[in-house]
C-alpha cells in the first residue's frame, strides 16, 4: 500500500478528497497504465513561500503563498493564480492536478500547475497588492519559467497581475521573458480572445451538449453563478445565442428575472459596483433559491464544491456546464447523472481559458501574433474535437463525461510517464 500523503488530510468533500475520489473511478478503464496511476495522486513539487510586505501604513504583514507542480510528464506545468482568503495547499493540490487533466484533455503540451495567496485582494491598496504581487513572484521564480512552469489568471487574479508577475521574473533573469506567465496585456505579449476564452470555450461546449439533447439555444433559459470573468463572458455568448438569463448569483447577492436579464446592463453595473446585488432590472433572490431556479441550462462559475447532493437533488437544469473548477461533490455528481442532468465537466468545459494560453505562449515564443478571428476558429476546434473524443469514450464504456475525461486524459499522462521512463 502506498504511504498517504502527511501533508494533507482531505476529506470526501475537500477538494482533494474529491479529485482522488475522481482518480478511483478512472482507474478500470486504464488497462496495463492503471499500474502507473498512484503518479497521479500525488503532487510532483509544492512549494510553499512566505510573502512579508512593507503596508502603506509601516506595518509589516505576512502572506502565505504556495505553487504546485502536479504534473510535468507532458510538458511545462501551466495553471493560474489565486488570490481569495479561502486558498490553502490542499485546495491549489487540487487545482493544480485538474490543470494535468484539464491540459491533457485538450491535448496541450504541458503538464498540470496551479499557485496561490491566502489573501482578500479587496484589502490591499493597489501598490500593496503590486508589492505582494512582486515578491510571491521572486518567491516561485525558482521554479516557473517559460520552458518550466507558467502561471496565468484565475479568481481575483487580472493582466495587471499578470504584467508585474513578467516584470518581476524578467528583472530577476535579466531579460524580458514574456513567455513566463499568459493571460498578460495585449500589448506585453498578451493574445486576443485570451479574456474571453474560458466563457467561450464553456459556451462551445454548452452548445454541443444542447445539440446532442436536441435543446434549442434559442429561448433556452440559463442560470450563471459567478459573474466575474468566466461567468459573464459565458453569459454573453448564450445571450448573443438567443437564450435568456434568467438568474445570477455572485458574492454580492442572488437576482433573477424570467423574461431574461439585461446582460449588457448587468455587465455594466457589475464593472462599476463591483456585483450584481443593487441591479435594478431584476428582482432579489434568497441565495439558496437559486438551486431550484426554473433553467435549462445551469452554469456554475464561481467556487468548488457549489453543487452538493442536496442541491443536486433540486436542479431543474438538463444541463450542467462547470465553468468553474471543482464545483459538483462526487456524490452530488452521482445524484445528477442517476437524474439524467447532462454534467460538462470541468475538465473539459472551462479548458478553454488554457487553451488560448497556450496560442499566447506560442505566439511569444514566435513573436507572430495571430488574430481575434484567427484565435477563436482554432479556440472553437479544439474544444469541439476535444469534447467528441471524450463523448465517445463516455459512449464506448457506457460512462459519465467526468470519467471519460480523465479516461482520455489519464491515458496520455500516464502514456507519456511510461515512455519516459523512471529516473534515475
Ligand atoms: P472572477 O474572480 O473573475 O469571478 C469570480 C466570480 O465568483 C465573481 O462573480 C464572484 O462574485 C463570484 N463568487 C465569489 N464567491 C462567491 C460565492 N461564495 N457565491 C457566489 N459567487 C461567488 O473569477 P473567474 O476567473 O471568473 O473564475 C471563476 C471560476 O472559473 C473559478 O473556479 C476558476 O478557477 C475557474 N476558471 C477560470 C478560468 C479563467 O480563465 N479565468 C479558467 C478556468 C477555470
Amino acid at each position: 500500500m502506498p504511504q498517504p500523503l502527511s501533508f494533507v488530510h482531505p476529506t470526501p468533500h475537500s477538494p482533494w478528497g474529491t479529485y482522488l475520489a475522481q482518480v478511483d473511478r478512472v482507474v478500470p478503464y486504464l488497462g496495463h497504465l492503471a499500474r502507473w496511476v498512484e503518479t497521479l495522486k500525488r503532487p510532483k513539487r509544492a512549494l510553499i513561500v512566505d510573502i512579508p510586505i512593507e503596508m502603506d501604513d509601516g506595518r509589516i504583514e505576512h502572506f502565505e503563498g504556495y505553487r504546485v507542480q502536479h504534473n510535468m510528464s507532458r510538458g511545462p506545468g501551466k495553471g493560474g493564480v489565486r488570490y481569495h482568503p479561502d486558498v490553502t495547499l490542499e485546495e491549489v493540490m487540487a487545482l493544480s492536478a485538474w490543470m494535468s487533466i484539464k491540459n491533457a484533455a485538450v491535448n496541450l503540451p504541458y503538464g498540470g500547475a496551479k499557485g496561490g495567496i491566502r489573501v482578500d485582494p479587496k484589502q490591499l491598496t493597489h501598490k500593496e497588492l503590486e508589492r505582494m504581487t512582486r515578491r510571491y513572484t521572486s518567491e516561485i521564480g525558482l521554479i516557473i519559467g517559460p520552458q518550466q512552469d507558467i502561471p496565468a489568471p484565475d479568481v481575483n487574479t487580472n493582466p495587471q497581475i499578470m504584467a508585474w508577475m513578467m516584470d518581476t521574473y524578467s528583472m530577476n533573469v535579466g531579460a524580458t521573458a514574456t513567455g513566463v506567465v499568459t493571460g498578460k496585456p495585449i500589448h506585453l505579449g498578451g493574445s486576443l480572445g485570451r479574456v474571453k476564452a474560458t466563457g467561450r470555450g464553456v459556451f462551445v461546449t454548452g452548445r454541443e451538449a444542447a445539440r446532442r439533447l436536441g435543446l434549442d439555444l434559442d429561448g433556452a433559459r440559463v442560470a450563471v453563478q459567478g459573474f466575474g470573468n468566466v461567468g459573464s463572458s459565458a453569459a454573453e455568448l448564450f445571450g448573443q445565442a438567443g437564450s435568456k438569463l434568467v438568474a445570477v448569483q455572485d458574492h454580492s447577492g442572488t437576482i433573477f428575472n424570467g423574461d431574461g436579464l439585461d446582460i449588457a446592463a448587468l455587465t455594466q453595473h457589475v464593472r462599476q459596483s463591483g456585483g450584481v446585488a443593487g441591479f435594478s432590472g431584476a428582482e432579489v433572490m434568497a441565495a439558496e433559491d437559486f438551486w431550484d431556479v426554473d433553467c435549462d441550462i445551469l452554469v456554475p462559475a464561481a467556487l468548488e464544491g457549489q453543487i452538493t447532493v442536496a442541491r443536486a437533488l433540486r436542479l431543474k437544469a438538463r444541463i450542467v456546464l462547470e465553468g468553474a473548477n471543482g464545483p459538483t461533490l462526487p456524490d452530488a455528481d452521482d445524484t445528477l447523472a442517476e437524474r439524467g442532468v447532462l454534467v460538462v465537466p470541468d475538465v473539459i468545459c472551462n479548458a478553454g481559458g488554457v487553451t488560448v494560453s497556450y496560442f499566447e505562449w506560442v505566439q511569444d515564443f514566435s513573436s507572430f501574433f495571430w488574430t481575434e478571428d484567427e484565435i477563436n476558429v482554432r479556440l472553437d476546434k479544439i474544444m469541439i474535437g476535444a469534447l467528441k473524443r471524450i463523448w465517445d469514450t463516455a459512449d464506448r464504456h457506457g460512462i459519465t463525461l467526468r470519467t471519460a475525461t480523465f479516461a482520455v486524459a489519464c491515458e496520455r499522462i500516464l502514456m507519456a510517464r511510461e515512455e519516459r521512463g523512471l529516473y534515475p
